[in-house]
């Protein structure tokens, strides 16, 4: 399987190479020459397997110039027990007749990145073995919360790699923070950002794209990579969970032949929702794939109208890691829907760029609205929801989840299709703890507790175990205390690599 680019400037390049970049040269993103078929005998097969052999059999579809062993080194290293504290990785829960959700947060970092985060590090290692890179591979991320501890994580102690995290100084959940400055291992770095998530965002684009920067950091033997969704390497393990997913409501016997699923997830980047797609496209029968948004809609309007338009203020919500106006996988999927329309899809990235919307037109929107269904949901409606969620189902959900929990119902009750539907479920609700707290608990229980102390409470008032990386993480020691200036990123980061 060679991969090309979504803007047409690039291709024939082995999935080794298009992990390692991350990004293309011309811009796009990388994608596969084309979708792998799962055949009736794969699903048939399958359906007896572990998430670990499942994952192999997927993985090897894209992977062709990986060995069977090195696929089931980086599998084996990723989803383990030591990493993992759910032996099925992502457990199916069983909320009503029709409706499932899939817990993707039994990770490190206790967020759905685990699932890619954990693994991606393995497959860089081996991309840079197979293809005899002699740099070091330094990464570089911007987060707002989620990506950056999910990162540090993976990366850390990985040989060959360095990986540095730029946060916003005040703009990440106290428990983030802590997850993120209190990283062990001997490659990584963290430093925040006097400035708002888009500051640091554009700061580290601004750094990939100094040539004369990059060039420094060759002579060091050195070069940048991307943990971010727009690599490769961290959409496909994600095919890999939905795919398992419908495997799991075969065996449960939930599903009549012929019987299609719809999947609802709580959509930012557009990463995990394309992952689903995906699913489809080799094979899973998928009726609807239902993009829940918070108010930061853009994606809502899209997949009702076909107009993109970024052109509207930033919301910040309580479900921050949904915060964001470009979507940049959403360019994946227009690659796919206009068969592969290079010219097309960099025409509307420009005009994106340029102008802040584009419109693809009545055919393309068409496709997109059979395969789509949106809404979004405000911050009100999302607490509403984990409250009903929690006195109904006695289920406690984290403020995303409660975000697709909320879309799915408005899909319910809109089109009436009650097919079996798995929602996605994004980060464990300690994680968010302060606002799901708020939601199912007093407000005189709460009055003057830091957010530590409203998690030990939460933890004590719904009998739902708190996940050990979470626990007393207020006493670990601090190692990172780095904050700069917007301006001077880069030379915190050859601060770190010891750069003159
Ligand atoms: C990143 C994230 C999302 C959004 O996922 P995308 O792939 O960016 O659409 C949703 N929920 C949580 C908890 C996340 O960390």
């Amino acid at each position: 399987m060679n991969y090309i680019s979504s803007r047409g400037q690039a291709w024939g390049i082995s999935a080794a190479e298009v992990i390692k970049k991350g990004i293309a040269p011309d811009g796009g993103l990388f994608v596969p020459e084309y979708i792998p078929q799962l055949t009736k005998e794969d699903f048939a097969a399958m359906e007896g397997w572990n998430y670990q052999e499942r994952a192999r059999h997927i993985l090897a579809y894209y992977l062709s110039d990986f060995t069977e062993s090195e696929i089931k080194d980086c599998v084996e290293g990723a989803y383990n027990s030591k990493n993992f504290d759910e032996g099925s990785i992502a457990p199916l829960v069983k909320l009503g007749e029709k409706k499932y959700v899939q817990e993707l947060w039994h990770g490190p970092t206790c967020a759905f990145k685990d699932m890619a985060l954990q693994i991606l590090p393995h497959l860089m290692s081996t991309s840079m073995n197979t293809t005899g890179e002699t740099s070091e591979i330094v990464i570089l991320v911007a987060t707002s919360g989620d990506t950056g501890k999910a990162a540090l994580e993976g990366f850390s102690d990985v040989p060959g790699t360095r990986i540095i995290v730029f946060y916003p100084d005040q703009g990440v959940s106290e428990v983030q923070k802590r997850q993120m400055v209190t990283q062990e291992g001997s490659n990584v770095y963290v430093a925040g950002v006097r400035g708002n998530f888009d500051d640091a965002q554009n700061g580290v684009k601004g750094i990939f794209s100094q040539e004369d920067y990059n060039l420094v950091l060759k002579q060091q033997q050195m070069k940048l990579s991307s943990a971010n969704s727009i690599n490769w390497g961290r959409l496909l393990p994600q095919i890999v969970y939905y795919i398992s997913a419908y495997l799991d409501l075969c065996k449960e016997g939930a599903l009549k032949s012929g019987d299609k699923i719809n999947i609802a997830v709580p959509t930012g980047n557009f990463g995990n929702i394309l992952a689903a797609y995906y699913a489809g496209r080799m094979g899973v029968p998928i009726g609807k794939l239902i993009c829940a948004a918070n108010t930061n809609n853009v994606l809502t309007d899209f997949i009702r109208k076909g107009v993109y338009n970024c052109n509207r203020p930033f919301e910040k919500t309580i479900s921050p890691s949904m915060d964001i106006l470009i979507s940049s996988n959403l360019e994946r999927l227009l690659f796919e829907i206009t068969a592969h329309d290079a010219s097309k899809v960099a025409a509307w990235m420009e005009e994106l760029k340029s102008r802040g919307n584009y419109d693809v037109g009545p055919e393309v929107y068409q496709q997109v609205a059979d395969c789509f269904w949106s809404d979004c949901c405000s911050d009100q409606e999302t607490i509403a929801t984990i409250r009903r969620t929690w006195q109904k189902d006695h289920y406690l959900i984290d403020t995303h989840t409660a975000v697709a929990v909320n879309v799915y119902e408005k899909y319910l009750q809109s089109t009436g299709d009650n097919s079996v539907t798995v929602i996605a479920s994004t980060a464990s609700p300690f994680k968010f703890g302060s606002s799901v707290a708020k939601a199912v608990m007093s407000e005189d229980m709460l009055a003057d507790r830091n957010e530590f102390e409203i998690l030990y409470l939460l933890e004590e008032f719904t009998g739902v175990r708190m996940p050990a990386a979470i626990k007393g993480l207020e006493n670990r020691p601090i190692l990172h205390n780095t904050i700069c200036q917007i301006d001077d990123m880069q030379k915190t980061v050859s601060q770190f690599l010891n750069i003159k």
